[in-house]
């Protein structure tokens, strides 16, 4: 017997003819085949249930229960058995109702002992391959199982496209992630899927031809959710597939296997770590690396197309007082919304961007001349005319800006910035509120301010400030009834520089801190001088800045300072500025009532100049106007000029307020003041500022300032010439 089998078969002989049995028996036990006998059907299923055989040669016509009952039983219990029918019977049908009922082969009685051998051969070798071919199609579904489970659970998106770029294959994934059924996407092309402005590229990336290394690897497309209205971010890497042609041995290309990530969320972090590189967190406007960025590309533009662009730099003007005296949050909020304003003004070509602080700086990168760029500056400032509400805080903002034109006032993007800034600090020296246009005398001019900054620090702890005081006449006695203290600077190097070339400096860089309270201390010291010279109590006006008020603790120091020189508040009068109402007039409004509260007065200094309406002032405890010297000139000749006087005059009256009237030159111009009933005069006819010692001289003589009306105090008289 040549059937090589691992294991040696048994085989189940069923036959109810004895000598059949018996012979049939040896043939296979000579053949070295095991087998068991059985003289009938029922015999034959007993022993199928209770043991394992490999084939049964069956004898179809038994008595008790026949062969085909036995076959329905092998069928019935899904036996795993080849089954040889030996049967007398010859009808055709018989053979093929045992070949139906799954017999492997019919053999008719009497057989030959060899063809029996070989069928049994035949069919043991049959079952040997289905065993091994069931055991690998278990392996292969088995490792089927696998791979399907892991393309399934693979965290990305895999895919398989035909030639023609149509979906042959998509993994379970396609459906948590974009919302799509991955039955509803076999058979459509690509494209379905993807964000319309990168269907270009995906054309290279999805639909993947080339294989091996050049192939695209980590490449991003945007795709469509197919339910949420949102774009995701896939990185796809794919490969073209290729077939060899059996017949010609040609390498066909049949589609794209691929493979696509979902990097969303890292996309939205890089964005975010991205935007926070190149923006300002605060406003959400460029940053300035940003800013230069795209001021380096506009120069590179402007220059090939021979065009002009513009850079601008932008500052808030007093900005600092509203951040100190109200809080960074509200400072935060305003900056936010003064970008938004001035965003408002812009075009969307134009970069704005936050340098720093309330410092912005603005590209247009395309202007047709300087009056373009004039415009855009002019509608910024007009913008702020309406105040800003933060909170209950109504805020007035005004701004300075600079202006730099290329290629007019610099070809690099370093020299257009600082021209700019130069430019901008010229807006503030000439009041601020206003734009400006670079030109290049301003770079001297701009040298000259460093230099007198640096002066300005050093003045102060050598000592250079004076103050001079100038006194304040009753118009009706002539008598002095003040002193206004102004402060002086005589600089070893530029000689004396007058307060108005001085003071705006000293508020931007905050120096006036310092010199106010110099100048409040020295104050306090002549008062006490006089006081203790047992002259009459004499009311001195000191000029506060804003910035003073502003500053924590300002009222506690006046305090300190009357304490220490033993002087009644009364006697102090402080002189503000209408733009120091405006800056923040809540704030303020309780600053200058504790002030108040402590008997000090307060004066409306440089009144008729700002643009604060009666009702306004009222909020403020005011105890002094003083008229604005620019409103004496020409009097009583300029009728205009004469008619604001009485009115205001009229004014104070009503009003219950003390006024002063500055700048008084002119017996004239006294004269008039006394008709309006004006209750003070300073000026030029009476004294002009003068240093503390000279002033008690004014102080002991006995008559009046004025000749004639009182006495005339004349011009060449006073040491301190320069100064006036
Ligand atoms: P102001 O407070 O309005 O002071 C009056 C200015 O007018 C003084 O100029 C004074 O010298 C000048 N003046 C007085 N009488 C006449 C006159 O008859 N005709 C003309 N044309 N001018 C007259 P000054 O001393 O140059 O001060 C200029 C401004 O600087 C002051 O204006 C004040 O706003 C500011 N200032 C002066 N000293 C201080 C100070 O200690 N602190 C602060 N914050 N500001 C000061
Ligand atoms: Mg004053
Ligand atoms: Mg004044």
């Amino acid at each position: 017997m040549s059937v090589a089998l691992a294991e040696q078969p048994l085989i189940l002989i069923v036959d109810d003819e004895l000598h059949l049995r018996n012979s049939l028996g040896s043939l296979l036990g000579l053949h070295g085949f095991a087998a068991i006998p059985a003289d009938g059907g029922r015999a034959a299923i007993e022993l199928l249930q209770s043991q394992q055989f490999d084939l049964v040669l069956l004898d179809l016509f038994m008595p008790d229960v026949d062969g085909h009952q036995v076959m329905d039983f092998i069928i019935e219990r899904k036996l795993d058995i080849c089954v040889i029918v030996i049967s007398g019977d010859v009808s055709i049908d018989s053979a093929i109702s045992a070949l139906r009922r799954g017999a492997y082969d019919f053999l008719r009685k009497p057989y030959e002992p060899e063809e029996l051998l070989l069928k049994m051969e035949n069919a043991l070798i049959k079952r040997r391959l289905e065993k091994e071919n069931k055991a690998m199609n278990l392996q292969l579904e088995e490792s089927e199982r696998w791979y399907r489970y892991m393309v399934n659970s693979s965290p990305d998106i895999i895919y398989t496209l035909d030639a023609n770029g149509r979906f042959t294959f998509l993994n379970d994934r396609v459906e948590p992630l974009l919302g799509y059924r991955k039955e509803s996407l076999i058979g459509q092309h690509y494209s379905a899927l993807i964000y319309l402005e990168d269907l270009e590229q995906a054309r290279y990336i999805l639909n993947e031809k080339r294989a091996g290394d050049r192939a695209s690897r980590n490449m991003e497309l945007r795709v469509r959710h197919n339910i949420e209205s949102k774009l995701l971010t896939l990185e796809f890497s794919s490969f073209g597939m290729y077939e060899e042609s059996q017949a010609d041995r040609s390498i066909r290309h049949v589609g794209t296997y691929g493979v696509a990530k979902d990097v969303t969320e890292r996309k939205r972090a890089e964005q975010t770590i991205n935007y926070q590189a190149y923006h300002d967190l605060l406003t959400g406007l460029a940053n300035r690396i940003l800013f230069k960025d795209h001021l380096d590309l506009a120069i590179a533009q402007a220059k090939r197309n021979q065009q002009m662009l513009a850079v601008m730099f932008l500052d808030m003007d007093r900005f600092k007082v509203v951040n100190d005296t109200l809080g960074h949050v509200i400072g935060d909020s305003l900056l936010k919304k003064v970008a938004s304003r001035l965003k408002g003004c812009l075009r969307e070509g134009d970069t704005l961007a936050r340098q720093g602080g309330d410092e912005f700086t603005l590209l247009l990168p395309q202007v047709d001349d300087r009056e373009d760029a004039m415009r855009t500056a002019e509608k910024m400032i007009k913008s702020f005319d309406a105040p800003i509400q933060v909170d209950e805080h109504e805020l007035y903002v005004t701004i300075s800006i600079g202006i730099a034109l290329y290629p007019l006032d610099g070809e690099s993007m370093d020299s257009l910035i600082k021209n700019a800034d130069i430019a901008m600090y010229d807006s503030k020296a000439k009041g601020r509120n206003r734009y400006q246009l670079y030109s290049s005398s301003m770079n001297v001019s701009f040298a000259e301010r460093l230099s007198i900054e640096m002066q300005m620090r050093k003045a102060i702890d050598r000592q250079e400030f004076q103050v001079f005081y100038q006194p304040q006449i009753n118009v009706s006695t002539g008598r002095i009834s003040g002193v206004e203290a102004l402060v002086r600077w005589v600089s070893p190097l530029h000689g004396g520089i007058t307060p108005l070339e001085f003071i705006p400096l000293a508020e931007e860089t905050g120096l006036i801190l310092s010199i106010g309270e110099f100048v409040l201390r020295t104050t306090c010291k002549q008062a006490m001088l006089w006081k203790r010279a047992g002259l009459p109590p004499l009311r001195i006006a000191v000029n506060i800045s804003a910035r003073q008020i502003e500053q924590d603790g300002f009222c506690d120091y006046i305090s300190q300072l009357l304490h220490e020189y033993q002087l009644d508040g009364s006697m102090l009068e402080l002189e503000i500025t209408e733009s120091t109402l405006l800056n923040d007039g809540e704030h303020i409004i309780e600053k200058l009532q504790m002030i108040a509260s402590r008997g000090i007065k307060i004066a409306l200094d440089d009144f008729g100049t700002g643009y604060s309406s009666l009702s306004y002032i009222q909020k403020f405890p005011i105890d002094t106007l003083k008229i604005d010297q620019s409103f004496m000139r020409g009097i009583p000749g300029n009728l205009s000029n004469a008619s604001i006087v009485s009115a205001v005059c009229a004014m104070a009256q009503g009003l219950k307020l003390n006024l002063i009237a500055e700048g008084v030159e002119t017996p004239g111009q006294l004269q008039f003041l006394r008709t309006l009933k004006c209750s003070e005069a300073q000026g030029f006819l009476f004294s002009k500022p003068l240093p503390g010692d000279e002033i008690t001289g004014l102080l002991l003589r006995p008559d009046p300032l004025v000749p004639d009306m009182f006495q005339y105090r004349n011009e060449s008289e006073g040491s301190a010439s320069k100064w006036n």
